[in-house]
């Protein structure tokens, strides 16, 4: 019997599996997952009730040829919730890991039922050999990998882990210094995704100073936590563009389709002449309306990309993911209440050093010395694969890659799932894009 082995079971691992079941192959199942059986992924886990998903109900089905199964799960499991948010809503992140749950619950009983062999492995994976032998243990003769991205250490400019062309002035020193800082101090988050970032999402504060490190989604859902906590402090942001995500539509909207994909041979300065003529002669739309239009159409705009300008495209991406990352409205409606009472300051830098003084932290940039009592780092994902243990290793085994922004497979029986294909289809963050590179797939 041919095996199959997932590698990380959040929202694609799991996905993976119930495809697998419902397709009642003949194969074996090994389930490899560091965090354990009930382990949902960074965005999913039962972190602050508080907490809530930055993609409306709507678009947050599991499966994109029923659409409408994670409200009907909302609407039968929690009808006060579904009231009061509706189909366009943003329900709690904890009711979302619920219902991927449940579903993975039924994906065990079907196996059973099935006949489908699977085994749960509570093992981080660090090595895949040549002859597919795992962890020097187990052997397989397929590997779906679906381990996504760990969160950025501290001090790195995405963009630039992204082009590998890191001259960030803070560089090593700051990193090593960050590490000691961490190891002795309680006043820093250092990982905030981390299982053992649970204390900080379930602390209660109430007038410190806190510095966040990063101003995307992550640090959206941070400061909603800590207002809904009656938080009272002041809160530092620090990010070298000093931008919060955009708010979403409150109604669906009529996109103006503008763009197509073979517009990517005429280059990127072409494209963006034409979006600023199109915004000059149409001053209804703003660049979410040019954003949510090319959104259906960005992987096929990636692909058909020249090296060069992917190049150029990403230069630009830092704004790109402010018009496509959105937030819920009211996060970002109290965001700028915040900002307008001066409970919320943005300081516009990169992060020169973080340091200890008399039981505070200080932060510094450039040209500012900020004190305060907590650090929390705020920012995206790990672009850089020799981060990642399991990469490293695989890329010396040449069973993968290195592509543009990340990695991508080097034998036909390893399938990357998800996010990880960001170098292949660039858009593939969010759950409407991330089940469909898995209904392909299985
Ligand atoms: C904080 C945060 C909030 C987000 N919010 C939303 C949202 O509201 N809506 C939305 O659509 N998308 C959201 N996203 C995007 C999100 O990444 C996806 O929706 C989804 O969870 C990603 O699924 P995944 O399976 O690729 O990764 P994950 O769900 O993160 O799963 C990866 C799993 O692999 C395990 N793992 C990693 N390495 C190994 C290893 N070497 N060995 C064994 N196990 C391993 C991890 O423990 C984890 O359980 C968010 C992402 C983050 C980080």
């Amino acid at each position: 019997m041919k095996i199959t082995a997932i590698i990380g079971f959040g929202f694609c691992g799991r996905l993976a599996f119930l495809h697998l079941v419902k397709k009642a192959e003949k194969t074996k199942i090994l389930i490899f997952e560091k965090n354990g059986p009930d382990a949902l992924g960074a965005a999913f886990t039962s972190f602050s009730p508080h907490y809530i998903l930055n993609v409306p109900a709507i678009k947050m089905s599991a499966f994109s040829n029923a659409p409408r199964d994670f409200c009907e799960f909302l609407e039968k499991k929690y009808p006060q919730i579904w009231s009061e948010i509706g189909e366009n809503g943003f329900a709690p992140r904890r009711i979302y890991g619920e219902y991927l749950d449940e579903l993975t619950k039924q994906a065990f009983v079907d196996a059973n039922k099935n006949g489908v062999e699977f085994e749960f492995i509570t093992e981080e994976v660090t090595s895949i050999e040549k002859n597919f032998v795992i962890n020097q243990k187990f052997t397989a003769d397929r590997v779906l990998l679906a381990t996504s991205f760990a969160q950025s250490a501290l001090p790195a400019n995405p963009l630039d882990v992204m082009l590998n062309l890191s001259k960030h002035d803070s560089g090593q020193g700051l990193e090593s210094c960050f590490d000691r800082l961490s190891m002795t101090s309680r006043r820093t988050v250092e990982k905030l995704w981390d299982e053992n970032s649970h204390q900080f999402h379930e602390q209660k504060f109430s007038n410190e100073t806190m510095c966040l490190i990063g101003s995307g989604l992550t640090a959206v859902d941070v400061i909603v936590g800590l207002k809904k906590k009656n938080f009272e402090g002041k809160i530092f942001v620090i990010s070298r563009r000093g931008n919060f995500p955009k708010k979403h539509f409150a109604q669906i909207q009529a996109n103006p389709n503008f763009i197509s994909a073979s517009d990517a041979k005429s280059g990127m300065l072409f494209l963006c002449l034409k979006i600023r003529n199109f915004l000059r002669q149409n001053p209804q739309f703003d660049l979410r309306h040019v954003v949510d239009s090319i959104r259906p159409i960005t992987t096929s705009l990636w692909q058909n990309f020249d090296q060069k300008n992917k190049k150029l495209f990403l230069r630009l991406s830092p704004y790109w993911n402010i018009f496509r990352h959105r937030a819920p409205i009211s996060s970002v409606q109290l965001i700028e209440q915040m900002i307008e009472r001066g409970q919320i300051e943005i300081c516009k830098k990169g992060v020169k050093k973080i340091s200890e003084e008399n039981g505070k932290i200080l932060v510094e940039t450039k040209e500012e010395k900020i004190v305060c009592d907590l650090v929390v780092n705020c920012l995206g994902f790990e672009f850089k694969a020799e981060k990642y243990p399991l990469f490293a290793q695989m890329l010396a085994a040449n069973l993968l890659k290195k592509d543009l922004l990340l990695v991508e497979s080097n034998h036909p029986q390893i399938h990357l799932l998800g996010g990880l294909n960001i170098g292949r289809d660039f858009e593939c963050t969010s759950v409407p894009d991330l089940r469909v590179t898995v209904e392909n797939l299985l």
